[in-house]
Parts: C-alpha cells; sequence; structure tokens
C-alpha cells in the first residue's frame, strides 16, 4: 500500500536561512511516454543532510538528473540559491554550486587519482594554488587517496573509486553534493566506511542530497528523509521517524 504523505518539517531547522537551498516544486519528468518522476515536491536547508531513499526503479536516478540538469524538466520548478534553475543547462548549474555523484562513481579509469581530482576542478584551474590545496584537503578526508596518488584510478577498489568520485566533486566547490546510490556495489564494511565520510562531509559544512536503496543505512545518518515510489514522493518525515515507521520498515528495512 503507498504510503500518506506527510506535509510536516515544513520549518527550517534552528540557525537555518529562512529560504531552503533548493526548492522542488510539483516535478514531473520522464522519457517519452514513461512518467518517472510525478509531481516531486521536496526541499533541502542550507547545511541538511537529506536522504531519498526508493527501491530499484523508483527514479532516484532521474530525479538526480533532473535537477542537474542532465534530464530535461516535464512541469515543475526547481529553485536554488533564490534562483529559479528550471531550465537551466547543466554547466550553468554546477557553476551555481550543484556537484552530483553520479552512480556507479564513474572515475576516468586510465588517470591517475590526481588528475582525477583535477579534472573536478576544471572550473578553477586558473588558481593553481586553490586546487593544490583543495586537492590536499580531499586527501585529508580521504588518506588512502593520498597514498594512491600516482596510481591509475582504474585499479583502485570499488570503495576506493567511491571516494574518489566524492572528492572529485569536491574540488567542484559544493553548496549542494547530490549523491546517487554511494552504497552501490560496496561491501558492507566499505559502506560504513563511505557513510562515514559523508558524515564528516556533512559536519564540515557540506550540504548533502543522498538517494539511496540501502535505506537503513541512507536514514541512519541522515536528519530527513523522503520516501520515493513509483516516482512519487509518498512519505517525508525526519529519518529516526523514517526508521520506527511500520510501513517503511516492513517495505524498505525488512524487519
Ligand atoms: P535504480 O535504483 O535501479 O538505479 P532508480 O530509482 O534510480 O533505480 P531510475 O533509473 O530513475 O530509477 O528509473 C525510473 C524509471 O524510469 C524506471 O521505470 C526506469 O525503467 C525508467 N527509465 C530509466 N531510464 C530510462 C530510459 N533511458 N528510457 C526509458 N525509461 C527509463
Amino acid at each position: 500500500m503507498p504510503f500518506e504523505s506527510n506535509a510536516m518539517n515544513d520549518h527550517p531547522p534552528m540557525g537555518a536561512a529562512s529560504e531552503p537551498l533548493l526548492q522542488v516544486t510539483g516535478l514531473s519528468s520522464g522519457y517519452g511516454p514513461v512518467r518517472a518522476i510525478h509531481q516531486a515536491d521536496l526541499h533541502i536547508y542550507a547545511g541538511e543532510l537529506v536522504a531519498i531513499v526508493g527501491g530499484n526503479g523508483a527514479g532516484k536516478t532521474t530525479l538526480l538528473h533532473t535537477l542537474s540538469g542532465l534530464h530535461p524538466v516535464s512541469s515543475g520548478h526547481i529553485r536554488f540559491a533564490g534562483q529559479d534553475i528550471t531550465r537551466w543547462p547543466p554547466h550553468r548549474i554546477v557553476a551555481a554550486g550543484v556537484c552530483q555523484v553520479l552512480e556507479g562513481r564513474q572515475v576516468f579509469a586510465p588517470l591517475s587519482v590526481e588528475d582525477n581530482l583535477r579534472l573536478g576542478a576544471y572550473r578553477q584551474h586558473r588558481d593553481p594554488n586553490w586546487v593544490r590545496q583543495e586537492t590536499e584537503h580531499v586527501y585529508t578526508l580521504f588518506p588512502i587517496l593520498a597514498e594512491r596518488r600516482q596510481q591509475p584510478a582504474g585499479t583502485l577498489s570499488g570503495g576506493q573509486q567511491q571516494m574518489l568520485a566524492i572528492g572529485r566533486a569536491l574540488l567542484g566547490r559544493p553548496r549542494l553534493l547530490l549523491l546517487d546510490e554511494p552504497s552501490m556495489g560496496l561491501a558492507p564494511l566499505l559502506v560504513e566506511e563511505i557513510f562515514q565520510v559523508i558524515v564528516e562531509l556533512h559536519t564540515r559544512g557540506v550540504t548533502i542530497l543522498l538517494v539511496e536503496q540501502n535505506a537503513r543505512a541512507a536514514l541512519a545518518i541522515a536528519q530527513r528523509g523522503y520516501i520515493l515510489e513509483t516516482g512519487r514522493i509518498a512519505k517525508t518525515a525526519p529519518a529516526a521517524e523514517l526508521l520506527a515507521d511500520d510501513d517503511v520498515r516492513r517495505a524498505y528495512l525488512g524487519y
């Protein structure tokens, strides 16, 4: 049975700006006759870590691609940092500070770890000092990448490639980081490691929208969550409430 929509959490967290950093209203998008996202409403305030959880084919990737301009909007509106970005091209959305880490990591396999990171900084390439400083910052977050900086990215483990993909996005100076299923294909121990990194980024002030099939892990670290079912936002609540919700537990947590 579909979950009921829940209009709570419309208030900014303590100390947050009154307008959400990202405000999505009535968003729909799809593939020809296939409507993948239906009338989605969601928001995220600066400094929040928000999870969108849903099963296979729920529309998670389509939603993120639509937010970052990689997939066209059919109807609805996307506001980011006070501007209507609904029909902006991806490069302009990235320049505004929305950086997406694609599903499946997508690193440049033959290039070194360091060159992959530098590519994330292509907009700041005229400021080599900044690039060096921020690359070192990524290495402090992911010491294993520092050890392997000259190694081809394709020779890293799955978890290390995920760290590299996140690190590369950080070089884009994100105001909002969109993470598409960072746990995908990783062993449980590595999932834990990646999620600890996400918590660390959030602690350092990065605003994060995380989409995940691994509902338990995502809701365990998020402040708020949305349940996405066949392209619709079926429920939204603080993450702790979703974790304790009987319907969510049965459908997504397996107990
Ligand atoms: P997964 O967790 O399996 O990656 P998802 O939640 O990210 O799934 P999407 O990949 O966004 O879901 O897919 C949403 C819906 O859109 C699905 O019904 C899917 O079959 C459909 N879809 C996705 N890509 C295409 C495409 N290129 N052409 C047609 N339909 C598509």
